[in-house]
């Protein structure tokens, strides 16, 4: 399944400050992009609330370049969008774990666990 995001950003501080809000979201990061300067996407993660800190976070630890990402209306939206692109990034990732779901009563879009 596509989602839409906003891509592809540099993973440094000043930059999420200029393009990401305080609110909660689901973001992917890469460290190369390919020919057609589309991000590699290497991981997946999904903010309950903030998803500016989240990426802040990411950026000070120093194993991504570029990041993509969209706003969600909560921790359950922004736990579907993370499966949504789980499922479409699963071949690259570095860590082929599922998403955890944020509520026992959660389910993802496209496998039901
Ligand atoms: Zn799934």
């Amino acid at each position: 399944m596509l989602i839409a995001l906003y891509s592809d950003f540099c993973l440094d501080s000043s930059t999420i400050d200029n393009c990401v809000a305080e609110c909660a979201g689901a973001y992917a990061l890469g460290r190369s992009l390919d020919v057609n300067g589309t991000m590699i996407v290497r991981y997946v993660g999904r903010a309950d609330d903030n998803v500016r800190a989240c990426l802040k976070a990411h950026a000070s630890e120093g194993r991504f370049r570029y990041f993509a990402f969209t706003y969600s209306t909560g921790a359950n939206p922004a736990y579907e969008k993370e499966c949504n692109l789980y499922h479409s990034f699963e071949r690259t990732l570095d860590d082929p774990h599922h998403p955890i779901e944020p509520f026992a009563w959660s389910k993802c879009p496209n496998c039901n666990r």
